[in-house]
């Protein structure tokens, strides 16, 4: 398979002629060649979405994002079995998993098509001699700098507000798994977006990440990513005064009180960590754990996680291989890193048996962690897990607070009082109570500290792509 550049509704080599090589983790073999865009593809991507919007695509009655949003949700519904293998060979997740991410992608599609016809303005009193009121009118050209481990779901995440308001879109995709949003510009094409609407520049992160993020014809930049990327994203807006929106990493707490339901507790705890490989930047990768229930629990804990089904995404296990060769050395560094440090490796650590190549690992539980140790600090972003133990709610806020990060935060209690209370102590953006990942595209999403600002999901995502213009009319 050999992908091209997506510009202006056409398929377009690289300006340079480069290309590169995109693996399937779970075999370690190339699966397709990927267009390798640098600078010069940047200028033309976003001159090609620069049109459009001068165009005014969007201003149309009703407006057109509405309609074509809907379609757009279709069209993914139509070719979910097929986006899935695609993103399953590209990622290395488990087909279920991938397909779950499909239909979700669909979900951002349809809900943000039903916000596009009602993004209001207010009215605001001013006395009897004013007429005063806002409209909400789009950025223009917004920027999107993607990670690997949800490819066409942070995707659609974010394109899809972005275009409900009336923007277009230059997409950088990961360099790990580009080939789905390629895949989506076929769907665009086909649902009748009109060129230049969506773009897509595939390519390394400095070579076309770099000139994306610092170009000054974008007018808003959305970037998922890590800590250490977001701060020169952040760094290139400043240069043009370009508004981000940064959606980073995380070290997520998941906080167990003696009171609660343990069977559901394991299983969420479980979920919590290995979903996705553990390659998700809300991932509950610190077991804070009421000392009373701390054995039983890791007891039902390492059991349930041994359970697990470990292999190719293609064969749908419970848990596929790491995206990458160079992930696999970063995952396999820490679970070494946390025995230096004196923890104890209750279950995995290592390659599965019988998985002779393919990223893989085994979900890991590191026992005796200390809340000041790099395995409980440190974003490991695959299925390793730190037990930290707790005797008092005030010792569980402090560990949970503890960290650089702030993206999320579950609790499991039977104690509603006590929820609530750690639910306001909490600095994080989301909250889970009984239920890791609870939410949807529904919800609000992003981080306190260093897990970034702005917020991407539900209404609340449509603020950061479009910007307000106050009126205010004096009556003579
Ligand atoms: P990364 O920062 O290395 O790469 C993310 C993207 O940035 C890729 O497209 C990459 O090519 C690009 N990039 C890299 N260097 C760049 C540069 N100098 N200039 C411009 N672009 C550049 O992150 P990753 O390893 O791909 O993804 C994992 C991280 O993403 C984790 O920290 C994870 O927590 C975070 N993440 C956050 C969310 C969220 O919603 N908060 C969601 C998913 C992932």
């Amino acid at each position: 398979m050999d992908y091209h550049l997506y510009i202006n509704g056409q398929w377009t080599p690289s300006a340079s002629g480069q290309t590169f090589e995109t693996v399937d983790p779970a075999t370690e073999e190339p699966i397709a060649t990927v267009a390798r865009g640098t600078a010069e593809d940047i200028n033309q991507a976003v001159e090609a979405a620069r049109a459009p919007f001068a165009g005014g695509w969007w201003r149309t009655k009703p407006p057109a994002p509405a309609r074509l949003l809907y379609d757009m949700a279709r069209a993914i519904e139509r070719h979910a079995g097929e986006l899935a293998e695609l993103e399953t060979r590209d990622s290395g997740k488990p087909l279920n998993r991938s397909l779950a991410e499909v239909r979700s992608s669909a979900r951002y599609f349809e809900f943000y098509a039903g916000a596009a016809d009602k993004l209001f303005g207010t009215q605001i009193p001013l006395g009897p001699d004013y007429i005063d009121f806002t409209i909400r009118e789009p950025m223009g050209v917004t920027a999107h700098i993607v990670p690997w481990n949800m490819p066409l779901n942070m995707v659609a995440r974010s394109v899809a507000p972005a275009l409900a308001a009336g923007n277009t879109c230059v997409v950088k995709p990961a360099e790990q798994t580009p080939l789905t949003a390629l895949r989506l510009a076929d769907l665009f094409a086909e649902v009748g977006f009109p060129p230049g609407v969506y773009n897509v520049v595939t390519g390394f992160g400095e070579e076309a990440g770099g000139p994306l993020a610092s170009h000054p014809g974008i007018d808003s930049m959305t970037f998922t990513g890590s800590v250490e990327t977001g701060r020169r994203i952040m760094r290139a807006a400043a240069e043009h005064i370009k508004p981000v929106v940064l959606e980073l990493g995380g070290k997520s707490p998941h906080i167990i009180f003696a009171d609660a339901d343990m069977e559901i507790a394991v299983a969420e705890a479980t979920k919590a960590i290995t979903a996705n490989c553990g390659q998700v930047c809300s991932a509950g990768s610190r077991l804070v754990i009421d000392n009373a229930v701390r054995e039983p629990f890791l007891e039902q804990l390492t059991a349930r996680m041994e359970a697990l089904s470990v292999g190719p995404g293609m064969d749908n296990p419970d848990m596929g291989p790491l995206v990458s060769a160079e992930h696999y050395q970063r995952v396999n560094g820490y679970i070494a890193l946390g025995q230096e440090e004196g923890a104890q490796v209750i279950t995995g650590g290592g390659r599965p048996a019988g998985l002779e190549r393919g990223f893989f690992v085994a979900p890991t539980v590191f026992d005796q962690a200390r809340p000041d140790m790099r395995i409980a600090q440190e974003e490991i972003f695959g299925p390793v897990l730190s037990v930290l133990g707790f005797s008092d709610e005030e010792e569980a806020l402090e560990i949970a607070n503890g960290v650089a990060y702030g993206l999320v935060a579950g609790i499991f209690t039977n104690d509603i009082n006590r929820a609530l209370r750690l639910a306001g102590r909490i600095k994080a953006g989301q909250i889970y109570v009984n239920e890791y990942y609870a939410g949807g595209e529904e919800t609000p999403f992003g981080g306190y500290k260093q897990s970034g600002f702005g917020r991407e999901k539900g209404l609340e995502a449509l603020q950061s792509y479009t910007q307000v213009k106050n009126v205010a009319i004096r009556i003579r």
